[in-house]
């Protein structure tokens, strides 16, 4: 690998596979970086929202997502607390959603990315940046086979919420304090959500979702207060037990589950958006440069669209280093435009999800009796368009 001109893209989740299929596709010269062996397991509901079918339409993907074995999804129930609850149709974004493994999604849009022409580099991990005169220059990657320096005229970090190479440039470093969420995943036999159905559970301290995906196994991903987990000593079964089940449907649905995978966690530490090109040759795509809330199930949707967005703000202004400002304004205008309306939305609901459960009930009463208000409250946390 020596090209000049290249563009690397670190991370092959949906946000740097989508990149790279759609860059290869558009003639530059890429290489994407994934620390990981794949298939991969990922903590994430694993719920991808109707809108995505555009997307991997685009990419070349739809059939085989089709074919991947996942369970489509034609309804979110949403349980308070006290068991309250409200529906909304899958219908209102377009079509049916999926519940299927990021194992099998994020191997599949590798692959097309491999496809696409896009050099796809492997239990490899960038570790560092080469700099020279207050730009981005290349990076510094270990695997198997040593340390490498790669030159670059691009870099991109996809590499999620942890923005392994953007963090660098931040001003007030994430962090450093300790984190006040933190989440669970694994896989479950025996839960019994409804037909084609995501439920998504509140209790006190946080929600979780259960999803059917593929092989008859269902998603269970959990975010709960930090404090829980210091209480539960860790432990996500007696999380799972004590405070999802809180929730009176999620006690009735969990009943008889089990988990079929060992469970990960992490820990959440910012919403929102972030720095999108914190350096010169530096940008961000996906997660790395905003997180939306887990309960819109829309994530892999927003890194899908910002891997658009930055495809056609880099084939629309990059022609070179002396073009860096002009790409890196209209991307930002892109995804102004894209996200702007909706992560200022998500904050707005977060506060609501994690007030006391008065305010809580009080919500859902609203959103169970107002299919108006549901519909408004739904489409504010998606594109700017009616649905
Ligand atoms: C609790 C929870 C539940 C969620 N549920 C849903 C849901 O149901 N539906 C939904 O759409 N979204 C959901 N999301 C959000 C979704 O998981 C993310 O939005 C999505 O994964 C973002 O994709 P990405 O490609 O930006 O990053 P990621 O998917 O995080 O991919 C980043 C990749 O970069 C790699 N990487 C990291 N550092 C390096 C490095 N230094 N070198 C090389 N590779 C590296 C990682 O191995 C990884 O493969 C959820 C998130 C959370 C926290």
């Amino acid at each position: 690998m020596s090209s000049g001109g290249r563009i690397i893209i670190v991370g092959g989740g949906p946000a740097g596979s989508g990149l790279a299929i759609r860059l290869a596709r558009l003639g530059f010269a890429v290489s994407l970086l994934e620390e990981r062996r794949f298939p991969r397991h990922k903590l994430c509901g694993e719920f991808i929202s109707p809108e995505c079918a555009r997307h991997f339409a685009q990419l070349g993907v739809l059939d085989r997502i089709e074919e991947a074995g996942g369970t489509r999804l034609r309804q979110t129930v949403f349980y308070s607390p006290r068991g309250r609850s409200f529906a909304v149709p899958s219908a209102w974004f377009g079509g049916h959603a999926w519940g299927l493994s990021r194992a099998r999604l994020d191997e599949l849009l590798l692959d097309e990315a491999r496809r696409a022409g896009a050099e796809v580099l492997v239990e490899t991990r960038a570790i560092g940046l080469i700099e020279e005169h207050g730009r981005v220059v290349g990076l510094v990657a270990r695997n198997a086979a040593g340390t490498h320096r790669l030159p670059a005229a691009l870099i991109v970090d996809a590499t999620g919420r942890r923005r392994a190479l953007a963090r660098k440039f931040e001003k007030r470093k994430a962090g450093r304090h300790a984190p006040s969420l933190v989440a669970f995943k694994t896989h479950l036999h025996g839960a019994r959500p409804s037909t084609e159905t995501c439920e998504i559970y509140l209790y006190h301290s946080g929600y979780g979702g259960l999803s059917p995906i593929e092989d008859g196994s269902c998603n269970i991903c959990f975010i709960v207060a930090a404090h829980e987990v210091r209480a539960c000593g860790g432990d996500p079964e007696a999380l799972l037990r004590r405070v999802v089940c809180a929730n009176g449907r999620a006690a009735e649905t969990l009943r008889d589950a089990r988990a079929v995978l060992p469970w990960s966690s992490v820990s959440i530490e910012r919403f929102g958006p972030a720095e999108l090109a914190p350096t010169p040759n530096l940008l961000a795509v996906g997660d790395a440069a905003a997180f939306i809330d887990p309960f819109t199930g829309s994530g892999m949707l927003l890194a899908l669209e910002s891997g658009e967005a930055l495809a056609q703000a880099i084939q629309a202004r990059w022609r070179g280093a002396e073009a860096w400002d002009e790409l890196k304004r209209e991307y930002a205008r892109r995804h102004r435009a894209r996200f702007g309306h909706r992560l200022r939305w998500c904050a707005a609901f977060r506060r609501l999800a994690f007030a006391p459960p008065q305010a809580v009930e009080a919500a859902a009463m609203l959103l169970a009796t107002s299919e108006r208000t549901l519909r408004r409250a739904a489409q504010a946390t998606r594109a700017r368009r009616a649905l």
